[in-house]
């Protein structure tokens, strides 16, 4: 997205942007020359003004992706990337030495395919040259607050891998370019290093961390992307000097207004010298806020270079004019350059550079644009994103385990990863974008379930079905449905509601046994569940509360959800459990109703964790650990801040920023209505806070945690003012205004109330200045006690009092705030507001000393437990009876016999290349988390892939695309310790104003290398997996050889006792393996 608004002009490109043969016929492929030896070499001892050719090609927002791609919906915006690509491919062929990078995949690989083999070659030449350069390379560039690390790998591994297979070594990127995403976090960071990237740029940093850091020449940094796994997630990283935009007066696009560079010699519009002139001077006064002689200029916008020719042309000019000025005495020299050729420049002037440790968020782009809104923003998309990372590890995982594997399996699943792979986008998940296009979004998403769900249907039959002896009807395609119920959201699920037989199959895509409780929506309140064995298994009736029934729109005849406990689910397998409809009272007990109103306060809970709730309904203490402390939660809810948006002051509350009126909190209500259930499985307190807020506090009998099913909406505003609703829980625990939130998932990083760590903040907006990107947990703690949240999808949070959690649930709010998206968010559905729904989990107990795992420690293995349920498939039974349906099928199965080490998880197993398995361990806990579990532990890999018959593995970077034992990064020096110290220490005060780039010169000591090395020294490393030259002998000579010199990190081999599959895992550790399997 952009800050520019442009006039449209006449849209041209279409004739001048086809690909002529002739053009084709000339091109001789010359050998490999891509990466960093294909740059233009810099001069030595000239400021080299590195000029980036790029477009920002949003796979979504203010258009749908298809829209954008095909340049359909002009009046939105005049925008279609078939065109961008079509015309800078042209202009690249004609002339060798221009240079373009291209970044999402979605859309390149789109464009790819359409292409006639002559064009293909032709690009596959520019790559092969460097001219044409993939940078950053995932599927979409992805945000960095609201994705988790599973999607992000995911989407990487899915966009580096086509490049990859399509251009080898000379496909794979080099440079993480984050050039859009509002804020970045520390994980991301880390995820680029592991997957071999040698560093990364970005645009937004908060205004007053930009400020100083221009001012003091620590723009360019060394950031320390993990507290665990040291300098192996180390990323050099950079902030673009002017976002991601050209300079002012130099926007050479069909989009742009500003004027072309005039050299007729004798015209009257001539304007080179006055062009010249201030380009120079830009780039002379921008240097002042850069270590070496380099800068980069990025020279495009959102969805440039739809007519090439326009930029280019006027790009040859300033380079030409510009240069010309050396001999008379200019230092300054420009070309045509990529990141990768900057990031290159960098490393060879030889020098040091700062470092980093926190992240980047929240983002503010000036005093009252703190962007912590979109941390919340259409909070179902988001909740719809993690049900669809959930079902795609599902069809990985079944994909991979079904005996027969007909053609269509893989389609689906690239379906499906590519879907996951465009909700990770900046404008996607974010929620940023318009409703029209979040609609889209979600189509996708429910045509990717219905493509995995034919294919975990065929699996599961495939498994289930071993024998036709006993099916009835063999003339169906399949005996079971193994459906999905899309509405369990909402409790309803047409299966279990119109059959009074059926089925449930709980798959486990977790890599250990677990034990759940499981909830199923039902008309009546008496029914039997049996398990595999035809064990009839204690069940709980529990009434849907009323607020859900009446749910406008809600169709369903659910009245009651059936409780179970299922236990020892098979790790990577599923068992089944038959449930069938009683006309007696035989069946599960009903849940014993307490009085509404007592005079006491109710308790509810078991011998793990009691809750307590006061005589006006809210919670209001918490027993856990042997401590009893004052815990209260309650609903309240801000009113989003209103103005016209034309001066800071007046920034509306919208999509992207959060702007609270902060004199305008109020509590929902100060009397909650409840009713209290409780039976052997489970207690529930259902409140009712006020006709739009009510929720469901559940304590399982076997948890050491609470749960809050929450249900917002629709928010009303008919008062006219805009709502943005938030949970709170209140304790008194001494916190000190520090708590942590999450890493997109991973890592938990300290954050202090008005703090950042690497600069003195002064923030204008108490709340929202505060706010954090909760991707799955905050937490606050003191010497005693500890207090924790899990949250089921991407919210705002903060602790703003001492022993206080919030966290942003919905919001709805009635002005755009002018970034663009140009809509307010204003959710609805069915003409009403939009309704949301979702948990969260509240952990509280002893910080230190506790007895048996530490409560982090179990935190962090439900938070695994809660992100990866088992995947309830549902199936009619009329047709069979209990005893049939328990000695004709298999109702149980287990993909792998070895059941991983609890603080291990299998993050990925999916199908990769014929007979190749993608396989990634990760360790789900930090250093010092638990006294146990945060210990590297050991395992051995065939044992746990038993089910596939291994012949070998071997080590990849974390993207799966590149041997590990071959990868090298860039390697960059740190500053010495004083020096980065005394770096912040002389710029201690904040900027006053905004992108304030003052002419007072910070005084750094730091000198320019008197030499820039030339280009291409380190050359382009063969770290790519040759899949298509290379035979299998090949590569397990390439894994001996490597093993015998580089110790752990290296490949095994199946020939050698099984012991040599034995991997070592330390906290927070990821390992990535292609496995080979015997072909079939
Ligand atoms: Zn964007």
């Amino acid at each position: 997205m952009s800050a520019k608004t442009s006039v449209w002009l006449v849209f041209f490109c279409a004739l001048g942007c086809l690909i002529h043969d002739a053009d084709l016929r000339s091109i001789q492929p010359k050998a490999s020359q891509c990466g960093y030896q294909s740059c233009h070499p810099t001069k030595p001892n000239m400021l080299n003004v590195h000029l980036v050719a790029h477009t920002h090609d949003d796979v979504g927002w203010l258009k749908t992706v298809d829209q954008y791609y095909y340049g359909s919906e002009t009046k939105i915006q005049k925008a279609g990337v078939q065109y961008i690509i079509d015309s800078v491919v042209e202009a690249l062929l004609r002339d060798p030495e221009k240079r373009f990078i291209y970044v999402e995949s979605a859309f390149f690989f789109k464009w790819w395919k359409e292409q006639k083999p002559k064009v293909q070659e032709a690009v596959k030449m520019l790559v092969e040259q460097g001219r044409l350069e993939f940078i950053g390379g995932a599927w979409s560039m992805n945000d960095e607050a609201t994705t988790h690390y599973q999607s992000v790998i995911d989407q990487f591994s899915w966009g580096l891998r086509l490049l990859n297979d399509t251009f080898g070594e000379c496909g794979r990127p080099r440079v993480g370019w984050q050039i859009d995403p509002f804020g970045h976090s520390r994980e991301m960071a880390s995820m680029f290093a592991q997957m071999g990237f040698d560093g990364m740029f970005f645009g937004r940093l908060d205004y007053q961390d930009k400020d100083e850091r221009l001012m003091t020449k620590n723009a360019e940094m060394i950031w320390h992307g993990s507290a665990n796994l040291g300098e192996e997630a180390d990323l050099f990283s950079g902030a673009l000097y002017n976002n991601y935009q050209a300079p002012d007066g130099f926007c050479f696009d069909i989009l742009c207004n500003d004027a072309p560079i005039i050299d007729g010699k004798h015209s009257p519009d001539n304007n080179v010298k006055e062009r010249v002139d201030a380009f120079l001077a830009y780039v002379t006064e921008m240097a002042e806020h850069f270590r070496t002689p380099n800068v980069i200029l990025t020279m495009g916008e959102d969805f440039h270079y739809q007519n090439a020719d326009m930029w280019y042309k006027n790009l040859d000019k300033l380079i030409k004019y510009g240069n010309e000025r050396q001999a008379n005495g200019s230092n300054i020299n420009l070309l045509y350059s990529t990141p990768s050729c900057y990031l290159k420049s960098l490393h060879d002037a030889g020098i040091t550079w700062p470092t980093k440790s926190d992240d980047f968020f929240p983002y503010a782009s000036d005093p009252h644009a703190y962007w912590t809104g979109y941390f919340t923003s259409r909070p179902t998309l988001k909740r719809f994103e993690r049900d669809g990372n959930h079902f795609l590890q599902v069809c990985k995982q079944l994909s991979a385990l079904a005996p027969k594997k007909p053609e269509e399996f893989d389609p689906h699943l690239t379906f499906m990863r590519e879907t996951l792979g465009i909700m990770q986008h900046h404008d996607a998940i974010t929620g940023t974008e318009k409703e029209k296009v979040a609609l889209d979004y979600a189509k996708r998403m429910s045509v990717a379930f219905r493509a995995c769900g034919a294919t975990t249907r065929n699996a599961l039959n495939q498994l289930t079905v071993q024998s036709k002896d006993n099916v009835k009807d063999t003339s169906a395609k399949y005996v079971f449905e193994f459906k999905t119920c899309a509405l369990l959201n909402i409790t309803s699920c047409p299966v279990s509601e119109a059959n009074d037989r059926f089925a449930l199959t709980l798959y486990n895509p977790l890599a250990h046994t677990v034990n759940e409780y499981v909830r199923i929506p039902v008309p009546y309140s008496n029914y039997r569940i049996i398990d595999n064995k035809g064990v009839t298994l204690e069940s709980q009736a529990v009434p849907i509360p009323q607020v859900l029934i009446d749910i406008k729109h809600r169709n369903s005849t659910a009245k009651y959800e059936i409780v179970f406990l299922a236990t020892n689910i098979p790790a990577l397998g599923y068992r089944t459990y038959y449930v069938e409809k009683l006309d007696s009272t035989e069946g599960n007990t009903r849940s014993k109703a307490l009085p509404k109103r007592t005079s006491s306060v109710t308790v509810i809970g078991n011998s793990h964790i009691q809750l307590g709730f006061d005589t006006n309904g809210f919670l209001s203490e918490v027993t856990a650990d042997g401590l009893t402390r004052l815990v209260s939660q309650e609903f309240l809810f801000y009113e989003g801040a209103v103005g016209n948006n034309a001066e800071f002051l007046n920034r509306s509350s919208g999509a992207y920023i959060f702007r609270p009126n902060e004199n305008k909190i109020h509590f929902a209500t100060d009397q909650v209505e409840i009713e209290v259930y409780k039976g052997d499985l489970v207690h529930e307190v259902h409140q009712k806070f006020n006709d739009w807020i009510s929720q469901v506090v559940r304590v399982y009998n076997k948890d050491s945690y609470a749960e809050f099913e929450w249900l917002v909406g629709p928010i009303p505003i008919d008062d006219g003012i805009g709502k943005e609703v938030i949970t709170r829980f209140n304790s008194d625990i001494a916190s000190d205004g520090i708590f942590r939130t999450d890493s997109n998932g991973r890592e938990m990083i300290k954050r202090k109330i008005n703090h950042r760590d690497t600069w003195s903040v002064k923030i204008n907006e108490a709340v929202a200045g505060n706010y954090y990107p909760i991707t799955t947990k905050i937490d606050v703690e003191d010497d005693t006690a500890r207090m924790a949240i899990l949250t089921d999808r991407a919210q705002g949070g903060s602790s703003l009092k001492d022993g206080s959690l919030e966290l942003m649930v919905h919001r709805r709010l009635l002005k755009d705030d002018a970034f663009g998206v140009g809509e307010a968010l204003n959710e609805t559905e069915y003409g009403d507001g939009l309704i949301a729904r979702g948990k969260h989990h509240l952990f509280f107990g002893k910080s230190t000393d506790r007895e048996g795992v530490s409560l982090k420690g179990i935190e962090r293995l439900t938070q695994l437990e809660k992100l990866l349920p088992t995947w309830k498939f549902f199936s009619n039974m009329e047709d069979y009876s209990a005893d049939e349906w328990q000695t004709a099928f298999t109702n149980i199965f287990s993909g792998i016999s070895l059941v991983l080490p609890k603080p291990v998880h299998l993050l990925t197993l999916e199908p990769w290349h014929e007979n190749q398995l993608l396989v990634r361990f990760e360790h789900i806990m930090e250093n010092g988390e638990d006294a146990s579990y945060s210990q590297p532990v050991q395992f051995n890999v065939k044992n746990v892939l038993s089910a596939f018959d291994v012949e070998g593995i071997r080590e990849t970077t974390l993207d799966g695309n590149a041997w590990l034992d071959e990868s090298r990064r860039l390697q960059f020096a740190p500053d010495p310790e004083e020096a980065a110290f005394n770096t912040y220490a002389t710029f201690s005060q904040p900027a006053e104003s905004v992108h304030l780039l003052s002419a007072e010169k910070p005084m750094l000591g730091v000198k320019y290398a008197d030499e820039a090395l030339p280009a291409g020294q380190l050359g382009a490393e063969s770290n790519r997996i040759r899949r298509e030259t290379e035979t299998r002998q090949e590569k397990k000579d390439e894994g001996r050889s490597s093993k015998s010199t580089e110790g752990p990190y290296n490949s095994f081999k199946s020939d050698s006792s099984n012991q040599e599959y034995i991997i070592e895992l330390s906290p927070m550790e990821i390992r990535t393996f292609i496995v080979y399997l015997t072909p079939a």
